[in-house]
């Protein structure tokens, strides 16, 4: 039986908060809880210092997909919906955790997402108690406004790049009938346009260049890189320690006041079961001694998915050209060098759009994600073809999975199910979606660019077979949430105020507690989360 009293854990380290995992939401609590130098803090994160250079560079995003130095690699058990296929996950494992390896698009979702989470009776979390947070965290390029904020520690940029492509894409859009969109974040998400990036002259805007580099000098705050946690020690039913390995050492820290959990949607919901809260039959199979039974800790998982069209260009001004030869390739280089301009800063997508699948939908339920180059999978070689891709991403999925640990092994990868594709609303939706994507693309603006759809090809198109290519292809967009979601129901694992219910002294703040996933990319809703639990904590403090 593996035991989680803090009694015999010895002696440690101690802090007032002790934060786990420096990714997108732990930096924001390391930075706001040290700020006004009353409190102590402790942030514990498994992985190194930033300090690999394609961190910085935005279109090195490609480079750390698979760089296991930075990133926990996970697969997913073979996913029913997706032919028995097993999905990888990259999730970052470094300072700044999935922000310093994502696609760096700012997408903060609809309105409605988070009227919807208020309505499933989380008070204070609807747009216009959100609103405020968003724009805290936030230092618009283009200015302050009804829905923006400047001067906040978050960058937000417009792209550094001029791509015909990229423009032909949004025109053919609305030649197909989406409205032009100038603000994806903006009074309303509908439309097509230019996606905004998490950069600041052209460089990664991470939560760890963000939120931490500012605070990482003040002497109430300290950073432990490499320091992996996996066990809470706990006294009763409140959480007073944490157990954590260090360059083969393993170490004890205390906590005055609270720890927070901000692993992450897969870490989060795993150190809570391997400290003995999950579901108490899980816990009973790995012999885990059980503090308490909440069959909700990962359960709820929610993630995009994404099935790309490609297509072959007729003129040989994508980036497969460009990084395929070696004299365009060195130029483009020295142009991020000089002007920290160019191919370099493409992000995970240039152009999209959000739009209904259904006219008689209150709100998008796809969204587009245009990208001037081509590839068989992500992170790996580009097309040699003059190719660009277009993916279709469904934003609110009805399809559940869930997280469970494999063994009481913190070091063990947990079982990873999504179940993608479940539901008839979600296969529908992305049929529908290719169906409206492949309107766009052959919509008069893109047409004198396209040879050709290289996949799936002009000969899928019943509805079966276009299923099918969903199957046979579709992955990840990246976004796993709500593994410990927030509510009021018997399977919530926290309370409105983020606190793990039926424990004192811990709280999870990261994107594992979000109600339901939100309809666009997850970065800067994590943030926010984070924004607000920072106040909520101190607040909680007197
Ligand atoms: C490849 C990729 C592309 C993406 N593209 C975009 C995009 O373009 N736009 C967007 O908005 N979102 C994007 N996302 C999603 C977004 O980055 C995440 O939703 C967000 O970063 C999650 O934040 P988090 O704080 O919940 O977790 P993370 O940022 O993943 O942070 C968790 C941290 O905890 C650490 N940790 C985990 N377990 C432990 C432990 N036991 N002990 C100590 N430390 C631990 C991890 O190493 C990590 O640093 C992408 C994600 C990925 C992986």
């Amino acid at each position: 039986m593996v035991g989680n009293g803090v009694a015999s854990a010895g002696t440690g380290l101690e802090f007032d908060y002790v934060v786990v995992g420096a990714g997108s939401a732990g930096c924001v609590l390391a930075n706001r809880l040290s700020e006004n130098g009353r409190h102590s803090v402790l942030l514990l994160e498994a992985g190194p210092v930033d300090k690999n250079i394609w961190i910085h560079v935005p279109l090195g995003y490609g480079k750390l997909f698979k760089e296991k130095t930075v990133n926990w690699m996970y697969q997913t058990e073979p996913e029913p919906g997706l032919d028995g296929r097993s999905v990888f996950q990259p999730r970052g494992k470094v300072l700044g955790g999935s922000s310093s390896i994502n696609g760096l698009l700012y997408v903060r979702g609809q309105h409605e997402d988070y009227d919807r989470w208020r309505q499933r009776g989380n008070a204070g979390w609807g747009f216009e108690d959100v609103l405020p947070y968003f724009k805290k965290a936030e230092n618009q390029q283009r200015g302050a406004d009804d829905y923006h904020g400047a001067g906040g520690p978050l960058s937000v940029s417009d792209w550094r790049h001029d791509d015909p492509l990229s423009e032909a894409f949004v025109k053919a859009a609305v030649e197909a009938g989406i409205p032009y969109n100038p603000d994806f974040n903006g009074a309303t998400q509908e439309g097509a346009g230019f996606f905004q990036t998490t950069t600041r002259r052209g460089r990664r805007a991470s939560s760890a260049v963000s939120y931490l580099r500012p605070a990482k000098g003040r002497g109430n705050l300290r950073i432990e890189t490499d320091a992996h946690a996996q066990r809470i020690l706990f006294e009763g039913r409140r959480a007073r320690g944490l157990e954590f390995r260090q360059r083969g050492e393993v170490r004890v820290a205390r906590a005055r006041k609270e720890i927070l959990v901000s692993s992450g949607a897969y870490n989060s919901p795993q150190l809570l079961q391997l400290s003995g809260i999950g579901p108490a039959e899980l816990l009973k199979g790995h012999g885990i001694e059980i503090v308490l039974d909440a069959p909700g800790v990962g359960n709820d998982l929610q993630d995009h998915l994404q099935v790309r069209l490609i297509m072959r260009c007729s003129q040989r001004i994508t980036l497969n050209d460009i990084i395929n030869h070696p004299l365009r390739r060195v130029l483009a280089g020295a142009r991020y060098a000089a002007l920290r301009k160019g191919p370099l800063t493409i992000a995970a997508g240039t152009s999209g759009a959000f739009f209904k699948t259904d006219p008689r939908l209150a709100t998008p339920d796809v969204q587009i994600h245009f990208i001037p180059f081509s590839t068989d999978k992500m992170g790996e070689k580009l097309h040699t073809y003059s190719g660009f891709t277009a993916s279709v991403c469904q934003l609110r999925p009805e399809s559940r999975g869930s997280l469970r640990i494999r063994s009481a092994d913190p070091a063990a990868p947990p079982e990873i199910r999504i179940n993608y594709l479940a539901t008839e609303t979600d296969r529908r939706a992305n049929i529908d979606g290719i169906r409206i994507l492949r309107k766009i693309l052959a919509a008069p603006s893109l047409k004198p660019y396209v040879v050709d759809e290289a996949y799936p090809g002009s000969n899928v198109t019943s509805d079966e077979d276009i299923l099918g290519y969903c199957r046979q292809t579709g992955s990840t967009v990246y976004h796993p949430t709500s593994t410990c979601r927030m509510g009021d129901d018997g399977l919530a694992v926290v309370d409105q105020r983020l606190r793990v219910r039926g424990i004192e002294g811990l709280r999870v703040v990261d994107a594992s507690i979000m109600p339901d996933l939100i309809s666009g990319n997850t970065n800067a809703p994590v943030i926010m989360i984070a924004e607000k639990a920072s106040d909520m904590i101190l607040q909680d403090a007197g």
